[in-house]
């Protein structure tokens, strides 16, 4: 089984507290690591967690230009060229974002590495990174400002080598790579092998998750999400305040939930606690709704398939 592991650095909104850290998860994906919005406090908590590694951290996914989702961008990239970083470092944020934060980069920090910045379409969403396993699309948001969600998918695995198969028919190891991306084999007398007398499919499922950051119910992102494995969207809101979510372009925590049964999600993830809720309350509204509803707390670990464990924060 593949890593794809979910690390919640942060989880509360707008205002740090004594209990929550604003917006910041890492997704480690096949030992590759990617940073979601960046608080700021991320380089401090991203250090407690100490399975995760600087080094292996090559891209950084910014939601929007609130200062509760990027304050701490500057930050982290100061200290990573002061940890002697040389890798090129790649960073995604919105058209209004951007020029403002290279702004503030190139005043205050001295950055010895290439940084690649990807500009993001807040408005469809948007293939923005694929590797040989996996693909992270954009998600429009609605909130107010030019806000985009992440969707990220592993492909589906390439078959099985069946060794005993292409050593029967004496296949040269220069031709297994092209067998187990899916091609046929012709023997010297000019027979076909078909490819599935070659391999078998692997009994694993490619997996998802979505990062919903800050957005009003948003039913124009169902289609994308559809079926995806675990869900993380704000609750900034209960739905007694309502108008207040629909004010501030904030979810409530049942629309969260109703949002997880439309798209049949398989687990939702809570967060972006404002400071005035208890969140039982907030967990308690969007499991009326959705049950398979877990509430996200700084230091939470959850590795897809469904287990989660918690580092000592
Ligand atoms: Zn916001």
């Amino acid at each position: 089984m593949t890593k794809f592991e979910i690390t919640i650095l942060g989880c509360g909104a707008a205002l740090p507290t004594l209990r929550h850290f604003t917006t910041t998860q890492v997704l480690n994906i096949h030992e590759k690591f990617f940073m979601l919005d960046c608080c700021e406090a991320a380089q401090i908590l991203f250090l407690k967690a100490d399975q995760l590694k600087f080094g292996k951290l090559d891209h950084i996914f910014i939601s929007h230009r609130h200062g509760d989702h990027c304050f701490g961008l500057p930050c982290l990239l100061s200290s990573m060229s002061l940890m002697g970083r040389v890798a090129p470092l790649h960073l995604y944020m919105t058209p209004d974002l951007e020029p403002q934060m290279r702004q503030v980069i190139d005043f205050f920090c001295h950055i010895p590495f290439e940084i690649v910045f990807h500009t993001l379409n807040p408005d469809q969403p948007e293939r923005i990174y694929e590797d040989k396993e996996m693909v992270v699309e954009s998600i429009p948001m609605n909130h107010g400002v030019p806000c985009c969600g992440f969707l990220f998918k592993e492909k589906q695995k390439p078959n099985r080598l069946l060794r005993e198969k292409t050593d029967a028919y004496d296949i040269p190891v220069t031709q297994l790579a092209k067998i187990k991306d899916g091609a046929d084999y012709v023997l010297p007398n000019g027979t076909v092998i078909p490819n599935s007398k070659l391999t078998e499919p692997i009994d694993e499922l490619p997996k998802s998750y979505a990062f919903c950051s800050d957005t009003l119910f948003n039913p124009n992102m169902f289609e994308q999400l559809r079926d995806v494995d675990v869900l993380y969207h704000e609750t900034t809101f209960s739905d007694a305040d309502i108008d207040r979510a629909v004010e501030w372009k904030h979810s409530t925590a049942k629309q969260a939930a109703e949002t997880a049964r439309a798209i049949n999600t398989k687990q939702l993830i809570i967060g972006h606690y404002s400071t005035r809720y208890d969140e039982a309350a907030l967990l308690a509204e969007a499991q009326a709704v959705f049950p398979n509803t877990i509430a996200a707390y700084d230091g939470m670990v959850f590795t897809l398939p469904e287990k989660t464990r918690s580092l000592e924060f």
